[in-house]
Order: structure tokens, then C-alpha cells, then sequence
């Protein structure tokens, strides 16, 4: 020590004091002092105190985690908490307990208040198990609002439910399916990711033009939207607006709209004005129909010729509410453009709830039979090929194999056009 003494004041020019180290006081953390205004006592987190004293955590214990050993606590308690206290809040808590459950346990839930209340009034205290004090160690953690272990333990459950969620399909689509997140929102489910705006905006998707069906003949387009507006989460989530439909309800007259023509493969009435026809449409979906009806009261005027009426079902909700070309289909009737419209209401106030596939099967499987079994006529229709092979098997003797088959028959003849609003 006392060459190196020397050989340090040679190489500074300054005189070299020889010194030992006695202590080392680290300044952080800084300590926590709470007082208990209800006996007085004040507490101490051994973090602090502990950390001033160098001792750091081990395998066995988590400093941090030791607040207020009786050893640290100052002032003796005045006042000590009666056995009815402790109950209710023991109570309160086992009620806790049990309440975060998925399926409850009312039995075990009440044996257990009758044990720790027993226990209460025999002793005057009680002794948790093994699940209630993880439970309670983990209710401190996510209530201490500003605590550090709290934002930590927020970031160890995002971090393990997006590791979930990226490594088990089932469980993302069903996560997707239920909620149907926008970009926002998950965002907002995930609070610890922290993706920068730049990075967003790069992965957005460009706007996908959406199709709609010409819903006019002749000389202007008409178009028959259906806005589209729900709520996430089994109707308890927010509430999310479709894109374009929300915006086409919300632009003003003189308003532009960029637009392109896509031609529909075969979904069009057949050349012979005498075949046959029925149409089934629910909702917007009577959309294409319209421009039929009226393309065929053109070609009457024009060419004074006679066309085969056609058959419409339509099903909406209520006769009142969303009933779409009520006043016109049945004009239409009269005009014999349409030999008959059946329709099917689903939430008719004090009326069972009618589907179109309801209706072919209960009012129109002669109909049905007639125009596409006796006659070849022609289907338009959504989703109802199921009813269709009901009917077949039910009126013609058909097997239920030759029934299942015979919608693909249909569509290769060219005479069954399934409605394509979901493709
Ligand atoms: C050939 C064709 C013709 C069409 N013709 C018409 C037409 O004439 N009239 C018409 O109104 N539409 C028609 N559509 C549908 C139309 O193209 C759009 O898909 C529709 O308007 C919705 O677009 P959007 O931008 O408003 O909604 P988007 O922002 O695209 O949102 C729609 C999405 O919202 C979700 N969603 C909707 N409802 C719910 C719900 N209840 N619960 C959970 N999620 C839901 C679904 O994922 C759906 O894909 C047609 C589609 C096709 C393919």
C-alpha cells in the first residue's frame, strides 16, 4: 500500500491521502414511509431499508416483496381491530375470491364463509390458503394504481396473452371472431405494445372497392344499401360502422363517387320471355330484382310483348320498418309483372319468426316444383339450396341423394343463380 501511495502522488503531482472503503449507501430506492392513522404505527418498505443495508434478493426471497416486519414497524399499535372487523372484511374477501371463478362453486363458495367465521370467533383471526393468498397477492398488485410491479404485471399479461394469441390459431380467430378489433382497439387491448404512428400507417391495407348491385334499368343507376352497423363482442362490444355503407349514408346530394362497372357472370334474367321465375331475396338483396322488374317493364312497353310473371319472396324484419319496395312490388302485382310477393318477416311484433326458407317450404313447394321440376325455369336466391332439397325429397319421391344433387344440376343447366353478395 505504501509503494503504490507513492507511486499515485508521483504520477498525479498531488499528495496521495491512504483511505479505506467503510460503507456504501445507495440513494435509490428511495424510501416509503406510511403512517396508520387508525393506531398510529408507521411502516417501512424493507425494500429501502434493506437496499441501505446491501442486501439484495436471493433465490428464496424477494426484498421488495417483505413490507413492514415487525422490526421496522415504529409506535405500538392503540388500537386493535375488533373480531367483527375482521370478519367482514374476511368475508368480503373470500366473496372475492370465490366471485373470480368462471364457473362458480355457491357450495364450497358458503362452506368456506362458515369455516373462516367459525375460525374468526374461535381464535380471532384466520389463515388463508395457499390459492387465497396468491389470489390476494395478485389483487394488491393490480390495484396499486401507480406501483411499478403493477405497469410490470400489465406488461407480463399482454406479453402473455400476445404470445397466446400468436402461437394458437384457434385461440386468435376465436379472439378475432369475437372481437373484431379495429386497429385502435387493439391498440388499446394491448397497452404495452408501443408500435410508432410511421410503422402503423406503413401496414394499413389500401381501401378494397366494395361491389353493389345495379339496382335500376335504363337510364340511371340506383343502388340499394344496406348500412351496416353492429356491435362487437355478441353485441356488447363498441359499436363499429361499415365503411362505405356509412359513408354512402352520409355524403350529400351532387356528391362524387368513384365508381367501376364489374360484370356479373350469369346473374341475369333468361332470354325466353315465357320461362318461368322465381325470386328470393332477403334485405338489400332484393337489390338486382328491382332492375329486372323494371328492365321487363321496359321490354313490355317497347315491344308490346308478353313475359311469364314472376314469383318474389322477400324477407326483412318488419313489415313497418324495413319492408324495401313494399309500395312498389305490389303495384307491381297489380301491373302482373309479379304473379305473386311473399314475404317473410323475422321480428313482426307478436308474429313467430318467418324466414324466406320458411316461407318456400310452408307456402310456395308447388310453386317450386312447378317452375323448376315440371317447367325449367330459373332460381335467383340466396343461401337456399337445404329448403330446395327438402322440398325436391318431400313432393317428387326424390332420394335424399338425387335431392342433394340436384341443386348442382341446376346450376350446371344454368337455372339456379345463387345471389352473390357474400363471395
Ligand atoms: C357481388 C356483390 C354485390 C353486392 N351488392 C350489394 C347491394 O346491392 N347492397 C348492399 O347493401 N350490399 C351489397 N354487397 C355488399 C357490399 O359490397 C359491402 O360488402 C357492404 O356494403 C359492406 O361494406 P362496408 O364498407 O359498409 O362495410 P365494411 O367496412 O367492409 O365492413 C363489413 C364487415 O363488417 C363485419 N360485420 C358486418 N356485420 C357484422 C356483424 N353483425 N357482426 C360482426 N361483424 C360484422 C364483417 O366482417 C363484414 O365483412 C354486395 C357484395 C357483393 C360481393
Amino acid at each position: 500500500m505504501g509503494k503504490q501511495i507513492q507511486a499515485t502522488s508521483i504520477v498525479n503531482d498531488k499528495t496521495t491521502v491512504p483511505s479505506k472503503v467503510i460503507d456504501r449507501i445507495s440513494r435509490c430506492p428511495v424510501a416509503v414511509h406510511l403512517r396508520n392513522y387508525q393506531n398510529g404505527s408507521t411502516h417501512q418498505d424493507t425494500l429501502y431499508q434493506r437496499a441501505v443495508q446491501n442486501t439484495p434478493c436471493n433465490s428464496k426471497t424477494c426484498e421488495g416483496s417483505i413490507m413492514s416486519p415487525k422490526s421496522l414497524i415504529r409506535g405500538s399499535p392503540k388500537i386493535t381491530p375488533g373480531s367483527s372487523d375482521i370478519l367482514t372484511q374476511a368475508v368480503d374477501f373470500i366473496d372475492q375470491y370465490y366471485k373470480s371463478f368462471k364457473i362458480p362453486n355457491p357450495t364450497e363458495h358458503q362452506a368456506r364463509v362458515d369455516r373462516v367465521t367459525l375460525e374468526i370467533t374461535l381464535t380471532g383471526s384466520y389463515t388463508l390458503t395457499a390459492d387465497e393468498l396468491a389470489f390476494g397477492a395478485k389483487q394488491a398488485w393490480r390495484n396499486a394504481p401507480r406501483c411499478i410491479g403493477r405497469i410490470q404485471w400489465a406488461n407480463l399479461q399482454d406479453h402473455k396473452r400476445l404470445e397466446a394469441l400468436a402461437s394458437d390459431f384457434q385461440e386468435y380467430s376465436t379472439w378475432k371472431d369475437f372481437h373484431r378489433p379495429t386497429f385502435s382497439e387493439v391498440l388499446e387491448e394491448f397497452p404495452s405494445v408501443k408500435v410508432p404512428a410511421a410503422f402503423i400507417l406503413s401496414q394499413l391495407p389500401l381501401l378494397k372497392p366494395r361491389l353493389y348491385s345495379v339496382s335500376s334499368s335504363l337510364d340511371k343507376l340506383h343502388l340499394t344499401i344496406s348500412v351496416v352497423e353492429y356491435h362487437t363482442q355478441g353485441g356488447q362490444g363498441p359499436r363499429h360502422f361499415g365503411t362505405c355503407s356509412t359513408w354512402f349514408n352520409t355524403i350529400k346530394r351532387g356528391h362524387g363517387v368513384p365508381c367501376f362497372v364489374h360484370r356479373s357472370g350469369g346473374f341475369h334474367l333468361p332470354a325466353d320471355p315465357n320461362t318461368p321465375v322465381i325470386l328470393i331475396g332477403a334485405g338489400s338483396g332484393i337489390a338486382p330484382f328491382r332492375s329486372f322488374w323494371q328492365q321487363r317493364i321496359h321490354d313490355m312497353k317497347k315491344t308490346g310483348l308478353k313475359f311469364s310473371p314472376m314469383t318474389l319472396v322477400f324477407g326483412c324484419r318488419d313489415s313497418e320498418k324495413d319492408h324495401l319496395y313494399k309500395v312498389e312490388t305490389l303495384k307491381l302485382r297489380l301491373d302482373g309483372i309479379l304473379s305473386n310477393v311473399s314475404t317473410a318477416y323475422s321480428r313482426q311484433p307478436d308474429k313467430p319468426k318467418m324466414y324466406v326458407q320458411d316461407v318456400l317450404r310452408e307456402q310456395l313447394s308447388e310453386k317450386v316444383l312447378e317452375v323448376l321440376h315440371k317447367n325449367t325455369g330459373h332460381l335467383y336466391a340466396c343461401d337456399v339450396v337445404c329448403t330446395l332439397q327438402e322440398i325436391l325429397a318431400s313432393k317428387t319421391g326424390m332420394t335424399i341423394t338425387e335431392a342433394g344433387e340436384y341443386p348442382e344440376r341446376l346450376k350446371g343447366e344454368k337455372r339456379y343463380h345463387q345471389d352473390i353478395f357474400g363471395a
